[in-house]
């Protein structure tokens, strides 16, 4: 998505762009920080607790996965973060399902706001 050489950690965490949504998706989950995989993943190893923060940030990595292969690809143009946004808000839709239904209303909001 940038001109720095592609690395997993560069794709999914340090890249400015990713680092933004990143900061973005900590603020809006309540949780203090989500700037690394061992930080993303020590979620994953939670309780039912963290079961929002867990479909958000997988649905993030899978996001930038597939827009990073859809640009390289010359499926899609950089058009702007809005793009990601409405990514990642269609695959949380879909990804409903995956929710426990008392969380569900915060997963949906969470990414609706952008
Ligand atoms: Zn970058």
């Amino acid at each position: 998505m940038c001109c720095e050489p592609e690395t997993i950690n560069h794709l999914f965490f340090s890249c400015d762009i990713t680092a933004l949504f990143w900061n973005e998706l900590a603020d809006m989950l309540n949780v203090e920080s989500l700037h690394c995989y061992e930080h993303v993943a020590s979620w994953w190893i939670g309780n039912n607790k963290y079961a929002v923060v867990n479909m958000v940030s997988s649905a993030f990595l899978w996001t930038i996965w597939k827009f990073k292969n859809d640009l390289h690809f010359g499926l899609v143009l950089w058009s702007g973060l809005q793009v990601i946004w409405h990514r990642l808000w269609r695959l949380l839709k879909r990804w409903k399902i995956l929710c426990p239904k008392k969380l569900l209303g915060n997963a949906v909001g969470y990414a609706s706001t952008k």
